[in-house]
């Protein structure tokens, strides 16, 4: 069958208007946020409902058409483009399906659709009182069946949990076009497996999202953030010790922060104005949210940073007195990834280990890799106080982005991996596998994971159409027989 057919029995499906076909169009769909990877796609195809979903997706099922599911395209691992210039693919953006269907504050749920932004769907739970408790910088963009496709984390982890904790149920569209119903609002259901989370964190290798089930909690009534600088990371580690004796889960965000992230980050937002009045080597931003009132809030809050400052645990701090001084602090943080973007020839390495190693990871993998190009930019950032620490190094000033990428990006990435691994950690730990990571993956799973993972696959999508390689390395890759 001709592509213009395709073409046509798809557009007849979810009209003319939404199937793209000319490159002009197509190309947002069909490159990367970073714009590092890129393949070809005949059409991206712009479904407005569950129905229109199932029927594209039973088509090309029929027709051995790939198809890309596709949300905000904000992933920094090349998960939500095609990877290949051969074969019939479709990108099969969710933008569409942006529908709020229910919100509910006696049982503390958000039924939405997958296209919703995640900024839409904080704004919901807020319109009830609520909060929606993820918080990742590319919230405007990203949308929740990206987020729960690749069970995105972020800034609130620490006391919320990550996309996985957070969801209660799916609507689910298999490759074949099936509909499974999973919006379930219950806390409780044991009765067998739990089928949703098997799609969470699939990366849209299994089966389209189509709406979910998200869990809400009371919006907090206060907030106390604070910029504080520290001497090193084991030092921060030890302030978020006595933060959560102290505060227990009210405290709500540690991320770590290294003086070059820092500078990067005020030289793209022309943010001028110094945080302190001497220079520090490492800062880490603290949110504390609670039910009590704002002052008994910030009244221990600043109790135990004067604490920690005469244990030398803290050099400075700022403390902001008002919303406009938190939202500057925050926008540092949140805007350090889209100024390495900018920049160029950054080595994004979003790793795991205990959080008791990541002051000895930070020190060995900061040492091989200056080791490796001494004048490299330590870009380290990242939420602390999981364990999560985005190990970025950028390329030396006066040095190309080219250059530094094509010497350095699998040495480096291989040797921050390898302290990582050693010290019982994950070489992805919040942005997923992608295309990215994908083969690495056979060198730091175990045969048998991979297989169980390739069995799932089979199993529901045995003609290996959905995103097909992304996240699970060739099985032709492994060494041992399949039978
Ligand atoms: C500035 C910036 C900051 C970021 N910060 C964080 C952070 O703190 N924490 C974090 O975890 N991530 C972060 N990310 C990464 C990214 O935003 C997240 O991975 C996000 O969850 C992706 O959502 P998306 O809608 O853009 O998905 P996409 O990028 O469109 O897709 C991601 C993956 O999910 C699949 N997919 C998308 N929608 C569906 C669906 N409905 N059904 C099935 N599969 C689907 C795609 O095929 C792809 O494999 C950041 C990215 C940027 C650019």
């Amino acid at each position: 069958m001709s592509t213009s057919l395709h073409i046509d029995t798809l557009s007849a499906i979810v009209g003319r208007v939404n199937c793209l076909t000319d490159e002009s169009d197509l190309v947002s769909y069909t490159t990367d946020y970073r714009k590092v990877y890129s393949g070809a796609a005949m059409a991206a195809v712009r479904p407005g409902s569950t129905k229109e979903v199932s029927e594209v997706m039973a088509y090309c099922y029929e027709h051995g058409i790939a198809i890309v599911p596709q949300g905000g395209n904000t992933s920094l691992q090349g998960g939500a483009v095609p990877v290949s210039n051969a074969g019939l693919c479709i990108v099969l953006s969710l933008s569409r399906l942006n529908k709020i269907r229910s919100i509910d504050p006696v049982n503390d749920t958000l039924i939405l659709e997958a296209g919703v932004t995640l900024a839409a769907a904080r704004t919901a739970a807020e319109s009830v009182q609520r909060l929606f408790p993820l918080r990742i910088g590319s919230e405007g963009s990203c949308q929740i069946g990206g987020n729960l496709s690749t069970n995105a984390g972020g800034t609130a982890v620490l006391r919320y949990g990550n996309m996985r904790d957070l969801v209660l149920g799916v609507e689910v569209v298999l490759p074949d076009g099936a509909i499974w119903n999973g919006l379930k609002t219950l806390r409780k259901d044991n009765t067998g497996y739990d089928l949703k989370q098997l799609f969470v964190g699939s990366e849209g290798t299994l089966g389209v999202i189509t709406s979910a089930v998200l869990k809400l909690v009371p919006r907090p009534r206060s907030t106390s953030t604070a910029l504080v600088a520290t001497k090193s990371p084991a030092t921060a580690l030890s302030l978020l010790g006595r933060l959560k004796t102290r505060l227990g889960n009210d405290v709500t965000a540690f991320e770590l922060i290294s003086a070059p992230a820092m500078k990067l980050v005020q030289e793209w937002l022309r943010d001028e104005e110094p945080l302190f009045a001497s220079k520090h080597d490492w800062m880490v931003l603290i949110e504390i949210s609670s039910h009590s009132d704002q002052d008994d809030i910030n009244d221990a809050f600043y109790e135990v940073l004067t604490e920690s400052y005469d244990k030398d645990l803290v050099l400075d701090a700022l403390l902001a007195t008002t919303e406009g001084q938190a939202q500057r602090l925050w926008r540092l943080r949140e805007e350090i990834s889209d100024a390495q973007t900018r920049t160029g020839g950054s080595i994004r390495c979003d790793i795991s280990v205990p959080l008791s190693a990541v002051p000895e990871f930070i020190e060995r993998a900061s040492a091989k890799v200056l080791d490796l190009e001494p004048a490299t930019r330590m870009v380290i950032y990242g939420h602390m106080g999981d364990g999560n620490v985005h190990f970025n190094p950028l390329r030396p000033d006066g040095v190309s982005a080219t250059e530094f990428m094509s010497k350095w990006h699998t040495e480096v990435t291989l040797a921050v991996d390898a302290v990582a691994l050693s010290l019982e950690g994950s070489i992805s730990a919040e942005h997923g596998v992608g295309v990215a990571k994908r083969d690495e993956l056979l060198h730091v799973k175990q045969e048998l994971e991979l297989l169980i993972s390739w069995r799932i696959k089979n199993a529901l999508d045995p003609r290996n159409l959905l995103n097909p390689g992304k996240m699970l390395p060739a099985i032709s890759s492994f060494s041992r027989s399949q039978s």
